[in-house]
């Protein structure tokens, strides 16, 4: 059996508190599922400034790039804020990402039943479900234009150049039409249209990359109308396709309708299967070394590590049921506890989980 390199970035704050329950329900899935894992520890972050200088060393940069999948837990905190921008801990993911060639980022928005009450959104909204997920453009659009800060006459004047080739536009297309063929096949693709030029090559460059896709249903939709849509009524969405800047802002949007910050899983994908996979939020510096995390989100992480890199649909079903299976026995950490409950530990809520597989 051929055995999967995963290389593991535990990071800062809460992130090795998480990734140690996020591995140990891998390896009970793998146990379960016959696969052969291979974990490949790669610091990356603070931790990484404090040992060596350099918040992306050049080992860890190699253990990522010779895995099958890498897997994150977060990086960064108030410690390391004086740190000079190129060498923030937050700057060593976006030059992972890139080192990578992760052009797709893909962020599930799903309401669990157990947890509808979390949600800001009035019953009436949610119980029509949410269960969408967001395939943003991740390394192109004006976040990688050219920036310029010029004086014209006597005050500052500040550009941000987006651009986008056909090129760039037609892989994540693919990215969001197959995402849809594994779930409902329909894809909201959203863009600015009525102004920018980036806009209109977007949509007639989807439109034409739907014709491949005769089995998937797509509609066009203008952002802002997006963004009150997604309040409005999320059961309208099955894939929503947007470029890298819409698609930062809508998929926190997004998250916050499902209400924790702590159980959304994320992907980072490129042309072949290699992926990162990490939860949405940060290291959470207020509650690292307490047992306070939720693990929930790096958990369903690396279930989409099995699904999407090494292609392992049935371990990854079964991670998901055991963290729906583990919630509906009412346990939970307490960013998700309703007041007079008591909530279980990272370690605990971890660990009920592996045993769930
Ligand atoms: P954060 O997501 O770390 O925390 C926001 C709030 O949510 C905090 O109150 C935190 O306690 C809570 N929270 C987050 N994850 C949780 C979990 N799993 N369980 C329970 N509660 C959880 O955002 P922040 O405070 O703005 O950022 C902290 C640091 O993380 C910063 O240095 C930031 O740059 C970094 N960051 C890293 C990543 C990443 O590694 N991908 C992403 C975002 C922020």
């Amino acid at each position: 059996m051929e055995t999967k390199r995963i290389a593991v970035i535990r990071g800062d704050g809460i992130g090795p508190e998480i990734v140690t329950q996020a591995v140990a329900v891998l390896e009970r899935a793998a146990d379960r599922f016959g696969l052969s894992l291979a974990f490949d520890e790669a610091e990356m972050g603070g931790c990484a400034i404090d040992r060596c200088g350099q918040s992306l060393p050049e080992a860890s940069l190699q253990t990522c790039l010779r895995a099958d999948a890498v897997l994150l837990g977060a990086v960064g905190g108030p410690r390391w804020d004086g740190v000079p921008k190129e060498n923030r801990p937050e700057s060593a993911l976006l030059r992972l990402r890139s080192a990578l060639g992760l052009y797709a980022n893909l962020r599930p928005a799903r309401l669990m039943p157990q947890l509808a009450d979390a949600s800001p959104l009035a019953p009436a909204v949610t119980a029509r479900g949410v269960d969408f997920v967001v395939v943003r453009e991740l390394i192109g659009g004006i976040y990688f234009g050219e920036h310029r800060t010029e004086t014209v006459d006597g005050q500052p004047v500040a550009t941000d150049v987006m651009r986008y080739s056909r090129g760039e536009i037609e892989r994540i297309a693919r990215t969001a039409f197959e995402t849809a063929r594994r779930r409902r096949k329909h894809v909201t693709s959203v863009d600015k249209s009525n102004v920018l030029d980036c806009s209109r090559l977007w949509r007639a460059t989807v439109d034409a990359v739907a014709a491949a896709y005769p089995d998937v249903t797509v509609r066009h939709m203008l952002v802002d109308n997006c963004a009150m849509q997604i309040v409005r009524d999320p059961s309208q969405f099955d894939v929503v396709l947007t470029e890298n800047m819409f698609g930062d802002i809508l998929s926190d949007e997004a998250s916050m309708v499902t209400g924790s910050i702590g159980i959304l899983p994320s992907a980072s994908l490129g042309a072949g299967s290699r992926g990162l996979y990490e939860p949405i939020h940060g290291s959470a510096p207020d509650i690292a070394g307490t047992d306070a995390a939720d693990p929930i989100g790096t958990i369903l992480s690396a279930a989409m590590l099995l699904r999407y890199s090494l292609d392992a649909p049935e371990a990854a079903d079964a991670v998901e049921a055991a963290v729906a299976a583990v919630l509906d026995q009412g346990f939970r950490t307490a960013d998700i506890c309703p007041a007079g409950q008591t909530p279980v530990g990272c370690a605990e809520l971890g660990r009920r989980i592996a045993d769930a597989v």
